[in-house]
């Protein structure tokens, strides 16, 4: 019975420190340049790639879930559907800004060379600005969405 649970054992891709290409972390020597790798580097990289496509999917889904907020506002001026609108409209109004909030506390300080992270940092910023745009409408009542 071993020891401990090998967490570790799963093989993960990250970039060569070397040449830049995708390798993974079975490898001794990169395939593509033959640099000499480290283990725990190799570990510690690929454990930051993984962190880096996890900040860049969580930003396109936030993006996405603004997208379908704005698409519920006008649902929920139609007959029938409307209260899937409000309702909808409702759970993403606090959904949203929890997952901002959270995206910048976990991966703000991420360091990387990938171009993909500034650009999913920017997503998040862009609809922070939005989010926080929206409740000043609201609250200033520029805006009225609802239908009562
Ligand atoms: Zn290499």
């Amino acid at each position: 019975m071993p020891q401990t649970l090998n967490l570790t054992s799963e093989v993960q891709v990250f970039p060569c420190p070397n040449c830049g290409q995708t390798i993974n972390t079975s490898m001794q020597s990169c395939r593509f340049c033959g640099a000499l790798l480290d283990r725990d580097a190799s570990l510690q990289a690929a454990n930051e790639t993984s962190r880096v496509s996890k900040a860049v999917s969580d930003a396109s889904y936030v993006r996405i879930l603004a997208g379908v907020a704005i698409g519920f506002i006008f649902l929920r001026f139609l007959p029938f559907v409307g209260l899937i609108g409000i309702f909808g409209f409702a759970f993403l109004e606090i959904a949203i800004p929890v997952l901002l909030i959270r995206w910048w506390v976990r991966y703000r300080g991420l360091q990387t060379t990938d171009p993909d992270f500034p650009r999913a940092k920017k997503t998040v910023v862009l609809t922070a600005a939005g989010v926080v745009l929206f409740f000043v409408l609201r609250i200033t009542k520029i805006v009225v969405i609802s239908p009562f």
